[in-house]
């Protein structure tokens, strides 16, 4: 079997759900099963009624709810027939009924709880789940739908729960293996599950790549299918360099890594399953199904740089610690990181020499706060508004003159370096620079590196989409 995982965009109208259907309908000897995110923009407007709510304004969230409903009915009443709409918009009600009472809920108390944050979010996945279950039958794929709140195991944290692997497995070659056994696909919403005791839990945003894998190590699947609205994976994010190329091939490091400092593409714990089970992962898009996309494997073949792609990762401060010189470092560091921990912060690149460091960790200026608990520890200079650069490239590792390469072509852009790490992995170099400087240093070193004439992606454009499929 196959795990083909389509995002926002991917479901976002009719047109979008009918392509959907003919790709899966085209992977149907392969005993396909689908995992689908919310539809476009219904997530980010879950926020917002939970934003409403809390402000107690329970008329613009109930309103909010409504258009969200809409765009359910539009989609469905361009696929289905009158009986099969029909069917679908008293599901959808009942689940909008369940939506309305929580909502309800929260602007009476005035403010959300953790739980009710989360549980508010799983509409999107749960809407679109039932939408294209209805749709695909009406379109000639037999399918089913299941519950991923009740098939994928989570701890209770909110908003980003951990999954349980022996459990989610457990019920998962319980509920699924039968469904494709009669010839259905069964169709799963991303992002949510459930925590053992049963309270609903998601992963975390943009987490439906990570349901994805997640089910696809549970039932060791051949291939896991990433459909988004790019062809693949690219040098860079498109939304920086329009001339972005398709990367054919990139190593489960690599990917990971891109995923860690910011690449949208995927999310960051995706191939975490993948590598454990050595399943590869395809990124494709389905706007274009017949692009090849890119293929994620144990050992990708090495393209025409020594770079594989940049991502970019922005809202990010530095703290600079300077401890006084007596201090034994062990302890200053010991402390320093206690003290992140407590507050819920991870250091994304940190840069340490005797009892001084550097953390750079994700947030803006509200992070302020903190200085006054380091300035326990040392002196202190907090850096707001910048951004993360990270190059990735297996073959980095043990090559002389990578820095001064990069460093180089930022010097030369007038762009100042505020802070430098080599990934212990040695894949990838990573640097801070003003959020201001962030697009501008991006797209020279995109230029310089991947767009010079000696630097083809010869590859780019090599792999046909079916040979992606066999891989
Ligand atoms: P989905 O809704 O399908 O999960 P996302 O919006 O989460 O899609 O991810 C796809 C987006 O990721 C692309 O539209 C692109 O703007 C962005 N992106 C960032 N970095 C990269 C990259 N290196 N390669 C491809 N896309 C990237
Ligand atoms: N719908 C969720 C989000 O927008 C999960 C996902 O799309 O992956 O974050
Ligand atoms: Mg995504």
């Amino acid at each position: 079997m196959i795990v083909m995982k389509f995002g926002g965009s991917s479901v976002q109208d009719a047109v979008a759900i009918r392509r959907v259907a003919s790709i899966v309908a085209s992977r149907l000897a392969e005993q396909p099963l689908v995992v689908v995110s919310a539809m476009g923009g219904v997530t980010d407007g879950l926020v917002q009624v939970t934003e409403a709510a809390e402000q107690s304004e329970l008329g613009l969230a109930c309103e909010m709810l409504d258009g969200i409903r809409e765009k359910h009915i539009l989609a469905s009443v361009e696929m289905l027939n009158s009986a099969e709409a029909t069917a679908f918009a008293l599901k959808l009600d009942a689940r909008l009924a369940e939506a309305t009472a929580l909502v309800t809920e929260i602007a009476a108390q005035g403010s959300a709880t953790a739980g009710q944050r989360s549980h508010l979010l799983t509409f999107g996945e749960v809407l679109s789940s039932e939408l294209v279950v209805a749709a695909f039958n009406a379109l000639g794929v037999p399918s089913a739908h299941a519950d991923a709140r009740k098939l994928i195991v989570t701890n209770a944290r909110h908003p980003v729960a951990s999954p349980l692997a022996t459990a989610t497995r457990e019920k998962l070659m319980q509920a699924i293996p039968e469904l494709l056994e009669q010839n259905l696909v069964p169709v799963l919403g991303g992002f949510i599950a459930s925590s053992e005791s049963g309270e609903v839990t998601t992963l975390g945003r943009g987490g439906s790549d990570y349901s994805a894998a997640i089910i696809g190590a549970a039932l060791m699947a051949g291939r896991i299918e990433i459909w988004t609205d790019v062809s693949g994976i690219l040098t860079t994010d498109p939304r920086i360099c329009p001339n972005a190329q398709r990367i054919a091939e990139i190593s489960f490091h690599e990917a990971t890594e891109l995923a860690c400092f910011g690449a949208k593409v995927l999310h960051p714990a995706t191939l975490l399953p993948a590598i454990e089970h050595d399943i590869p992962v395809a990124v494709l898009n389905s706007h274009k199904p017949n692009e090849a996309g890119t293929i994620i494997r144990a050992i990708a073949s090495q393209g025409p740089s020594s770079f594989r792609a940049i991502a970019v990762k922005r809202n990010i401060s530095v703290f600079n610690v300077h401890a006084p010189s007596h201090v034994e470092s062990l302890r200053f560091l010991d402390d320093l990181f206690s003290l992140l921990r407590w507050h819920h912060l991870q250091s994304e690149i940190v840069a340490i020499s005797g009892a001084s460091a550097s953390v750079a960790v994700e947030g803006g200026r509200e992070l302020v706060k903190l200085t006054s608990e380091l300035e326990a520890l040392g002196e202190v200079d907090f850096q707001p508004e910048m951004a993360i650069i990270c190059m990735v490239g297996e073959d980095i590792r043990g090559r002389v003159g990578i820095a001064s390469e990069v460093f180089g072509i930022l010097a030369a852009a007038g762009i100042n370096i505020r802070m430098i790490a080599q990934g212990s992995s040695e894949i990838s170099v990573s640097f801070v620079v003003e959020e201001k400087d962030a697009v501008k240093s991006v797209q020279q070193l995109h230029r310089q590196l991947f767009e010079q004439p000696s630097v083809t992606h010869s590859h780019a454009t090599s792999a046909a989409p079916h040979k992606i499929a066999q891989a």
